[in-house]
């Protein structure tokens, strides 16, 4: 059943190749003083920069740069952002990049003007937001976070080894976010397949939970078949448009809140993949790929029903003759042929993780209670240990 909820997402966005276009218009409604927030240089490269800063000097603002935006953007690079923005007295945040570029900006935007340590309060804590907000727009050029019409930003505390990410309202949300689908085609295919899996992963965690019949779950199948068909046709040829369009409006679905409406989520992949992150500072997408098969074979006694229902509606195994266990079993083992067939990384060996680690990442995994078990902390060395390959 569904439950209680209220919905609304205030992002206002603009996708397709000519959408850069409608920036202008957007900047009218905010001040003089503009923090570009950007990462280390691809956007250079691409040119993308280029034609950012050009709409931005027509529009007569003054260009505040913060560059040098990490992949897990952390804590130390945040205090440096704030400082810029209060000291340029900025009016909006302009982030051109992917998930790690939007999330920071967020980052920022609910810090610069925090009394205290914001790392403390709004990731250690998770407080809601008592102070003035820096809006937030942005120009994406990755596409699988979500971020872009979400409230999430994860910050990575290295001296903590802490990976968190604090998911605020919709005050934080973008004002609005500008999708061209070919600013993605200059993306390594590593970065490209990781935030492939980004999008499986989170529509993963909304689906494996709860029993209800529920729309979203409907919702969510379509989404991962959509998503299954152009991410092999985008591995073969990176640069077929109707599939890469189609993942980045498949990526902003999955995660900007709506199939969430109404019913539980599990989020453990991420929670332990963030303190894979944490350790290894490894591509997000990765350590999701790395534990999930692990993972699910794992919860799949615990929810049986939703799995046998995820092999038969998603990944078109015939149950005929067939046990639930077996069934269900079968969705896996496609799950996991797909995922090597698109070149994820399947164990965390690959990014880093050694055996002395492994007390700490799962120490320092945050334990959510919406999947089909709530996981102890011994369950989660098992999953790990199951995921060094
Ligand atoms: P990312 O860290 O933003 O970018 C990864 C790499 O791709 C960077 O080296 C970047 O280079 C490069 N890149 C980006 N666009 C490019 C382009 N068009 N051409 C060439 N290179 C390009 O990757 P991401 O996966 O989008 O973001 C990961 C972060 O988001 C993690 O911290 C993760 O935990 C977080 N996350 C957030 C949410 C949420 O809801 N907000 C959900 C899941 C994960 P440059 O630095 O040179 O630009
Ligand atoms: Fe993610």
């Amino acid at each position: 059943m569904l439950g209680n909820f209220s919905y609304s997402n205030p992002t206002k966005l603009y996708f397709g190749e000519n959408a850069l276009e409608h920036l202008g218009a957007e900047l009218t409604h905010y001040g003089k003083n503009v923090l570009l927030v950007y990462g280390g240089g691809s956007i250079k490269k691409n040119g993308i920069y280029d034609q950012v800063v050009s709409i931005l000097k027509s529009c007569d603002k003054e260009i505040i740069e913060d560059p040098g935006v990490m992949p897990n953007p952390t804590a130390e690079k945040l205090y440096q952002g704030c400082q810029r923005a209060r000291e340029g007295k900025v009016d909006l945040i302009l982030a051109v990049g992917g998930g790690s570029v939007c999330d920071y900006a967020k980052a920022v935007s609910v810090s610069t003007y925090c009394e205290e340590d914001p790392w403390d309060k709004y990731y250690l804590r998770m407080e809601d937001v008592d102070n003035k907000i820096i809006p937030v727009g942005c120009v994406l050029t990755m596409v699988g976070t979500g971020s872009e019409m979400n409230g999430g930003s994860v910050i990575t505390n290295h001296e903590q080894k802490l990976k968190i990410g604090h998911v605020f309202g919709d005050n934080v949300f973008p004002k609005f976010s500008i999708l061209n689908p070919t600013y993605t085609f200059t993306l390594p295919r590593y970065q490209m397949i990781a935030g492939f899996f980004d999008i499986m992963s989170h529509i993963l965690e909304q689906y494996f939970s709860g029993e209800d019949d529920n729309t979203s779950d409907y919702i969510m199948e379509g989404l991962l078949k959509s998503l299954i068909h152009s991410t092999k046709i985008a591995v073969e040829n990176p640069t077929d448009y109707e599939a890469r369009s189609n993942i980045m409006w498949i990526a902003t679905w999955a995660l900007n809140t709506l199939v969430a409406k109404g019913k539980s989520t599990d989020w453990m992949v991420h929670m332990i993949g963030q303190s894979v992150g944490a350790y290894t500072d490894a591509t997000h997408g990765m350590t999701l790929s790395a534990i999930s098969i692990p993972y699910y074979r794992f919860i799949m006694p615990y929810g049986l029903q939703k799995f046998k229902r995820y092999a038969v509606n998603v990944w078109d195994v015939s149950p005929d003759g067939k046990t639930d266990e077996q069934i269900a079993g079968e969705g896996l083992t496609r799950m996991e042929r797909y995922m090597r067939e698109i070149g994820l990384v399947m164990n965390i060996k690959e990014l880093g993780v050694t055996e002395e680690m492994l007390d700490g990442i799962a120490r320092g995994s945050f334990i959510m209670d919406g999947g089909y078990k709530v996981l102890s902390n011994d369950d989660i060395l098992t999953i790990l240990k199951d995921s060094m390959g």
